[in-house]
């Protein structure tokens, strides 16, 4: 049973180095212990936040990684062998599990596993557009921004997982949409896969105050944050008076040892911006309501995913790290066996 290991807490920018291919052996004759189940991982999702969990620090949303453990995260999997009267055999499932190729789970995670009933759509969707980003995506657009037909819409780190789906949303609701992204590939994507009304590339903008004003003339009502740092600071001055500001991620400064100081932090004041933070997990008693709404806009070919798929658990680590380069061009998904 193939893994990959966490070897110790990270500073800086993680590097494939702190992880670690190794075997363990799981004995695949034996029944699972009472209430357990062993599940086959056919697909592990690389996001963002696993990057927090590589510190020990204090006010992470989800707790650190354990040096010498396998990695944790979001997978796809298959039921192997229950003894939990809640899953059976064959059934296909996703929720937190670990980088590996087979899992023996004793106590189920606290989130517990969602199953997956539609089996006619990719099942790598349900580490992105059917998980916890299309969660994220959804119901931190339609909830925390309260979008109104005709508004002016930003979105950073627009291609990924997340970003791609704000964008698409916010246009099904009548708004003007524009995304900000790190590559032309990416830039291009955004206009002619999902959309967007325009695009950037903000590696190429000296003066992202500059570039902000020549897409939002009269200013932006909505930035879905993805990114802090300059962009967030730069956004606050282009915002509209009663904006809103959902506060998403901040991955410019998550390899930082301090962040960047924001300079226009008062604008939250003088233009009214209501800022709401959020994390998708509150959203996940909601997540058939989500499903209700999403499948049939896939279904009917309105809203689009894109996915980069690394093969192989041996390219896990390289995968995740490639996040934080902008090497990923869609949601960054890990196949271990499809
Ligand atoms: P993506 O698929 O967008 O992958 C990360 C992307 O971030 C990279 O491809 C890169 O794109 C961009 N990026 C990396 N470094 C920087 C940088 N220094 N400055 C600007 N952009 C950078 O990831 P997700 O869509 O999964 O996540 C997007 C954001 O949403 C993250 O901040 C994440 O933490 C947050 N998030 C929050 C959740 C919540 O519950 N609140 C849940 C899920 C995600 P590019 O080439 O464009 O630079």
């Amino acid at each position: 049973n193939k893994q990959v290991i966490f070897k110790a807490f990270v500073t800086g920018f993680p590097k494939e180095s702190d992880m670690a291919i190794a075997t363990s052996t799981i004995d695949l004759s034996l029944p699972p212990p009472d209430g357990a189940i062993l599940i086959k991982n056919l697909y592990l999702s690389c996001d963002p936040y696993m990057r927090n969990r590589m510190s020990k620090t204090e006010g992470n949303y989800r707790e650190s990684f354990t040096p010498g453990s396998p990695i944790s995260g979001y997978g796809v999997a298959e039921v192997v062998e229950s003894s939990n009267p809640n899953f059976k055999k064959g059934e296909l499932i996703w929720g937190a599990t670990n980088w590996e190729q087979y899992s023996l789970i004793k106590s189920l995670p606290p989130l517990g596993f969602s199953k997956i009933p539609h089996t006619d759509l990719p099942l790598s969707y349900y580490t992105g557009i059917l998980g916890m980003p299309g969660v994220t995506a959804y119901f931190g657009f339609h909830d925390i921004c309260s979008p109104k037909q005709g508004e002016t819409v930003f979105v950073s780190a627009a291609s990924g997982a997340v970003g791609q789906l704000v964008g698409q949303f916010a246009k099904l609701k009548g708004c003007y949409v524009v995304g900000s992204a790190g590559s032309s590939e990416k830039v291009d994507l955004l206009k002619t896969k999902f959309g967007f009304h325009d695009a950037f590339n903000y590696k190429e903008e000296t003066d992202l105050n500059a570039a902000l004003k020549r897409y939002f003339p009269d200013g932006i009502d909505i930035y879905f944050e993805n990114v802090g740092g300059k962009m967030l600071d730069a956004v606050l001055l282009n915002m509209r008076i009663r904006g809103r500001i959902a506060a998403c991620g901040m991955i410019s400064q998550y390899n930082l040892e301090s962040h960047e100081g924001v300079q226009n932090l008062f604008a939250l004041i003088t233009k009214r911006i209501r800022v709401e933070g959020f994390v998708a997990f509150d959203y996940f008693p909601q997540y058939q309501k989500f499903i209700d709404a999403v499948l049939p806009l896939i279904k009917q070919g309105e809203i689009t995913y894109l996915e980069d798929i690394a093969e192989g658990i041996e390219n896990a680590p390289g995968a995740l790290i490639g996040l934080f380069h902008g090497r990923n061009v869609g949601k960054q998904v890990v196949a271990l066996a499809h």
